[in-house]
């Protein structure tokens, strides 16, 4: 059973890298700002409470976020571990995240800010299938339009200069002690997410000391 933690700014390929291990390690993958957007999308009562709040790249309030990770964890649809996104995003939600569960790991992505506008600011997502794409690194064969099922490609709500601002800003000031956190625990390794995905990965399981047919172990100390 491995649970794991990943973190990294905006764009930093947290998505993709966390899609990785969780196909090849049978890990659940647990996304925050998804099960956000579900509900969104959904026009449940969470959804109106949050979009706005979404919208504006701002956070969503630590004791509804709590609940929501929380009860996503008690459903117990995850036998060979976990791998969650987008949270904890401030020192309230990791203390309550260590306080209720074991982490073996916390993998950090790490991309300066500059990086991080460039490639956002390329982000697409389609608008009938929800298939991801970037104008940097996946183009569509036809601009503006899905590979896969034809669909018109839009902007994330929240991918916006002012959104991301806002974001990049919470990132520094709250994401950022986080880390520290979790670095006095020794549960951090630190990767630089800015080569290609594939050698990224690599160089999360190898500081993992991931493979196929080993358990993995974080090194400490
Ligand atoms: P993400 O897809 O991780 O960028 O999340 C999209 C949005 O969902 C964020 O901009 C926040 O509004 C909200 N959100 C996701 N995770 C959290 C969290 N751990 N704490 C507060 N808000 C969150």
């Amino acid at each position: 059973m491995r649970k794991y933690v990943i973190m990294g700014i905006q764009g930093s390929g947290k998505g993709t890298q966390g899609g990785l291990l969780a196909r090849d390690f049978d890990l659940t993958p647990i996304a925050v700002g998804d099960i956000f957007r579900w509900h969104v999308q959904n026009h449940t009562k969470i959804g109106a409470h949050v979009r706005r709040v979404m919208a504006a790249g701002e956070l969503v309030g630590d004791d509804l976020v709590e609940s929501v990770v929380r009860q996503r964890l008690d459903q117990h649809d995850w036998n060979y571990g976990f791998i969650v996104d987008g949270f904890p995003r401030n020192h309230r939600q990791a203390e309550f995240f260590l306080e209720s569960y074991d982490i073996d790991g916390v993998i950090h992505l790490d991309l300066p800010d500059e990086e991080v506008r460039r490639r956002v600011l390329a982000r697409r997502l389609c608008s009938r299938c929800g298939m991801d794409y970037n104008l940097i690194a996946h183009r569509p064969d036809v601009e503006d339009c899905c590979d896969v099922c034809g669909g018109a490609l839009v902007s994330r709500e929240d991918d916006t200069e002012q959104a991301l601002s806002a974001r990049l800003h919470d990132y520094h000031t709250k994401t950022n002690p986080v880390l520290e956190l979790f670095r006095r625990k020794e549960f951090v390794v630190s990767v630089d997410a800015r080569p290609d995905p594939a050698s990224v990965q690599e160089t999360i399981r190898a500081r993992l000391r991931l493979s196929s047919e080993e358990p993995g172990l974080i090194p400490r100390g």
